[in-house]
């Protein structure tokens, strides 16, 4: 395993701190991977009162203790797929993935993304690797103990290799500074610097994690979910996403309740002719 450069050390206490202000509302995974459910916006009562709005000025409280007529009508509202009044309620994850499961992630975008760049900082020195159960299918593991060996050390000639050259350039940056044939830095932020990273960055590996914000109203959650806790959904993402619902279930337990059995009842009848095709 290589050694982790300054910025990754940081997020590293970053994550164990969240944990302990956090415990119910973080996750680990992997083995550098990371998710929180930061903030949340509305609950239940926020959709039944936006539903509510042509029949009664009577308004719930949020977090209202909810009679059968609520749980009624916040079940037939996601059955009939009434899809504004889910569209009233949001949440803000942060988590920290490989590359590869953002770039099956940034696909959902019905949602507000803000992803570290590496174009200010350096990138994060980790890359994934994949535990026993990420390497086995059906008891069969895939990948071996050697070729997990090689894969590790690939990983680390790649972060070595970013942080050689980016010292290198560093250096000649400042030479160049001192023998006149480049300007003395002013304020903000240096441009050669930068432009050092933003192109050292190009050789990180599709493993390497990264860090993001992501927002989203419930509608959109609940369609990530169905899409990506279904077993053909990559591994990886499905961690993600099983975290992102218990966490999200832990704070909204009857919506969550509500939202499973709607997509259970909707698995268990039989797709008609025109839909029975996979959708991509
Ligand atoms: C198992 C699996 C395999 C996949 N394989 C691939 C792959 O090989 N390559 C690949 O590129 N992607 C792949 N995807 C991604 C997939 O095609 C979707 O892009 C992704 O799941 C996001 O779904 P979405 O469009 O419903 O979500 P969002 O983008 O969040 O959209 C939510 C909803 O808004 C509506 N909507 C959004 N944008 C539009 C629009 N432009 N026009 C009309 N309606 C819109 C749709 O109703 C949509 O369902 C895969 C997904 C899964 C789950």
């Amino acid at each position: 395993m290589n050694e982790i450069n300054k910025a990754t050390a940081e997020l590293q206490a970053e994550m164990t701190q969240r944990m302990a202000l956090n415990p119910g509302g973080t996750r680990r995974i992997g083995n550098f991977g990371f998710i929180e459910l930061e903030e949340s916006w509305g609950d239940e009562a926020t959709i039944i009162n936006t539903a509510r709005i042509s029949t009664t000025n009577q308004r719930l409280k949020n977090g209202h203790d909810f009679n059968e007529r609520d749980r009624n009508l916040l079940y037939q509202l996601l059955r009939d797929q009434h899809g504004t009044p889910f569209e009233t309620i949001y949440f803000r994850f942060r988590f920290i993935a490989p590359i590869f499961v953002l770039r099956q992630w940034v696909k959902h975008r019905v949602s507000s993304w803000n992803e570290f760049s590496m174009r200010y900082r350096k990138p994060i020195s980790v890359a994934y690797i994949p535990d026993e159960s990420a390497r086995t299918v059906d008891g069969y593991a895939v990948l071996d103990d050697t070729v997990m060996s090689e894969y590790e050390a690939l990983m680390g000639q790649l972060f070595r290799w970013y942080e050689t050259q980016y010292s290198a350039a560093c250096t000649r940056i400042d030479q160049a500074r001192e023998s006149g044939e480049l300007a003395p830095k002013e304020g903000g932020r240096d441009p050669y610097r930068g432009r050092a990273r933003e192109l050292l960055r190009n050789v990180m590996p599709v493993a390497a994690y990264s860090d993001v914000y992501w927002t989203i109203n419930f509608r959109s959650l609940m369609n990530f979910f169905k899409l990506r806790r279904k077993k053909d959904a990559q591994y990886e993402i499905r961690e993600y996403a099983d975290a992102a619902y218990a966490l999200f279930a832990a704070r909204l337990p009857l919506l969550a309740e509500t939202m499973q059995r709607v997509i259970d009842e909707s698995e268990q009848s039989p797709p008609s002719e025109e839909h029975a095709g996979r959708a991509e």
